[in-house]
């Protein structure tokens, strides 16, 4: 899941200085999930901004933000109407899903959330940064832990020799993701595993922006 955090409302009203007629959309998929753009948010924003003098002239809860095919349905239940008349759309979604819309958009579009990794959800608030999506998946080799998004130095042979005690020493609080990933191998019987030097990434694979053309 793409984690997400609202930022201050301040700023929000800042980035919408200027526009007065405001349409709010949020996501039903990640920032549902997150708790920072699903109809309990997005209609507490609509609240604040009211509050501040705006006048949202519509708000929705998108299928998928960052889905072209699922915006066209719900872009029409809003009705293009609304488009002309607003100044600006705020959306509450990861970056991906405020610049489809940018795109589609001839409106100023505000991103209302700051997206911050991909992760995974212990429970609402408790969120871990799992995956960069570095495009070339290491997981068979490290006892399916990332080192790349879970050691502080991304290193692709660890440990490094600060390892404490289990923990990192970038982060003492944090457990050195390399000795997790021996402890993991020593169970599975799979230690050699950290005998094989691993190469340094291709980054060159990685040119951003990517895409995936197969159709
Ligand atoms: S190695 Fe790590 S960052 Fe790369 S794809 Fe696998 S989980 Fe994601
Ligand atoms: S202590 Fe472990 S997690 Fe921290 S930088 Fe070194 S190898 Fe990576």
């Amino acid at each position: 899941m793409i984690i997400t955090e609202q930022k201050q409302f301040e700023k929000i009203l800042k980035s919408l200085e200027g526009a007065e007629k405001i349409i709010v959309f949020g996501c039903s998929r990640c920032a549902t999930s997150c708790g920072t753009g699903g109809e309990k948010e997005v209609a507490a924003i609509v609240k604040k901004l009211e509050k501040a003098g705006k006048e949202v002239l519509a708000s929705k809860v998108l299928e998928a933000p960052c889905d072209d095919r699922l915006n066209r349905i719900d872009f029409k239940e809003v009705g293009s109407g609304v488009f002309k008349t607003a100044d600006a759309v705020l959306v509450l979604s990861c970056g991906a899903g405020v610049q489809t819309i940018a795109d589609i958009s001839e409106l100023p579009v505000i991103p209302a959330l700051d997206s911050l990794f991909l992760g995974r959800t212990k429970r609402i608030g408790k969120f871990y940064e799992m995956c960069v999506m570095c495009g070339d998946c290491v997981l068979e080799k490290t006892g399916g832990i990332c080192p790349v998004a879970r050691c502080s130095k991304r290193l692709l042979n660890g440990p490094c020799g600060g390892s404490h005690d289990g923990k990192c020493e970038v982060n003492p609080n944090q457990d050195c993701a390399w000795y997790m990933i021996y402890k993991k191998l020593e169970k599975q019987g799979k230690l050699d595993k950290m005998e094989t030097r691993q190469p340094p990434k291709d980054y060159s694979k990685v040119i951003r922006p990517r895409k995936v053309e197969t159709r």
